[in-house]
């Protein structure tokens, strides 16, 4: 079976400060600040636009393929 991947944020923990603003710019919310970290707790929602890159001042945000299962209408997705 192909493994499907799906474009995603993913975190640099040691570069985040918790300070939500790529919360407030992720209309679906799927992101949540944790324990002072911020984490992409709804990546089902997630429509990989990439709103939650730019509010960022300390590049902690960066777009990925990653391993997802299945494969959802919401999002960018690609398979191999
Ligand atoms: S890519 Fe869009 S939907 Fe996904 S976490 Fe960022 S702002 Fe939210
Ligand atoms: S905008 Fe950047 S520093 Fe602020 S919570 Fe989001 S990832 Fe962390």
């Amino acid at each position: 079976m192909k493994q499907t991947y799906k474009w995603l944020p993913v975190i640099k923990k040691e570069n985040c400060t918790g300070c939500g603003l790529c919360v407030e710019a992720c209309t679906p919310k799927c992101l949540e600040v944790v324990d002072g970290v911020v984490v992409l707790t709804l990546p089902i929602l997630c429509g990989s636009e990439e709103h939650c890159i730019s509010p960022c001042n300390y590049e902690a945000i960066e777009m990925k393929w990653v391993p997802a299962p299945g494969r959802d209408y919401i999002g960018l997705w690609h398979e191999k």
